[in-house]
């Protein structure tokens, strides 16, 4: 999670006790370049850990949170969303809602979301290892992906400590790869994992946990994002970072946007301030979205695979892609 994440939480009373990370390794074959990171620019918080911050702080607030219940259609009345129909045999009925169904938003695209098959995507795949060094306050990131027949793949690995005993790896591929789906991606973390591994101490073929490929929604791609009494927020409006695939910054990011111009409907008792949720969107997300779509159709052209390496080569084209990749702010130079 990035610092951004974190002063959003922070600002809504969330507040996390992650790892830290103080610097970000980026390897290719045999080079690594080490780069330090500006302090708290970067955390890691494991998934269930910043579920139950977020449920605690939502009880704090007088949030009721139904967990085990799902919804299953929307209740439209004369045209407007007005609650959802649950698998429960419950109605939950609202004034306003927020979609946040994820990646595959079932319900969203019921509303009419759809995604733009003219923009990329990118497609990802993780698992976690036990490790020795789950404990050190770095990440590594590879920039030498290979197919199973050893030809090189645009993209990038990474290498995660948890801080508690365990690391998570994973891989991540633009769908502007132009044979992207037919890629075993879970060959190609295995094969990542075997390369650049013995760093953290790991054993390739044995992890404790391996996930499926996921389709991640990046850029802006699905939309659009609100109707007249609803928003949509997070993965189901394609939020997550186009160039790193980071998602949890743009989930956030839009979950807070989206809570702001609701709580000032139901203020004015009137709809008109979910007219703004599309612009604030933009004004917060934009202009990486608008990087990702002229960066990623270069890196998927079989001559791009070969640009990100050179981070793993210079300190100056590290800073570059910490800074256009992962939005990264670096440390003055003059306090190093
Ligand atoms: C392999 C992989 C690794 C990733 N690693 C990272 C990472 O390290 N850091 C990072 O920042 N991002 C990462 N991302 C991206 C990140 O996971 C997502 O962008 C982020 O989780 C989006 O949050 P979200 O709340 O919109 O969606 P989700 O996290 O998918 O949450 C949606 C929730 O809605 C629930 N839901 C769905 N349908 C219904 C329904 N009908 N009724 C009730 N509930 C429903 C789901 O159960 C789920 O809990 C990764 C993505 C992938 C694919």
């Amino acid at each position: 999670m990035n610092h951004q994440a974190n002063r959003c939480l922070l600002s809504a009373g969330v507040v996390l006790k992650g790892h830290a990370v103080d610097s970000i390794r980026f390897t290719h074959q045999t080079r690594l370049t080490e780069r330090p990171l500006r302090s708290g620019s970067a955390i890691v918080i494991r998934q269930d850990e910043l579920f139950s911050s977020l449920r605690q702080r939502c009880r704090e607030l007088g949030v009721v949170v139904h967990e085990e219940t799902r919804a299953t259609s929307p209740i439209i009345e004369r045209g407007f969303l007005r609650g959802a129909a649950c698998d429960d045999a419950r109605e939950l009925l609202a004034e306003y809602s927020v979609i946040a169904d994820g990646a595959n938003s079932t319900f969203g695209r019921a509303l009419g979301t759809y995604r733009r098959r003219d923009l990329p995507y990118l497609v990802a795949v993780n698992g976690a290892w036990s490790a020795p060094s789950a404990h050190d306050p770095n990440i590594s990131v590879d920039l030498g992906l290979v197919r199973a027949d050893g030809r090189p793949l645009a993209g990038y690995g990474w290498v995660i400590p948890d801080g508690h005993g365990a690391v998570t790896a994973g891989v991540v591929v633009p769908s502007t790869v132009r044979d992207v789906e037919s890629i075993n991606l879970q060959q190609v973390l295995v094969q990542m994992v075997s390369s650049v591994g013995h760093r953290w101490g790991l054993v390739a073929d044995s992890p404790l946990e391996l996930g499926r490929e996921r389709r991640l929604p990046v850029g802006g791609s699905v939309g659009p994002v609100l109707g007249p009494t609803f928003v949509v927020a997070g993965d189901a409006a394609s939020t997550a970072d186009p160039l790193s695939g980071i998602g949890v910054t743009g989930a956030i990011m839009s979950g807070v946007l989206a809570g702001d111009v609701l709580a000032n409907a139901v203020d004015e008792g009137a709809s008109a301030p979910l007219q703004r949720y599309s612009a604030d969107l933009k004004a917060a997300l934009g202009r990486r979205q608008q990087l990702g779509r002229f960066v990623l159709p270069v890196l998927g052209h079989p001559a791009g695979r070969y640009l990100l390496p050179f981070a793993a080569r210079s300190r100056s084209a590290a800073d570059l892609l910490l800074r256009s990749t992962f939005d990264i702010s670096l440390p003055n130079p003059l306090s190093q």
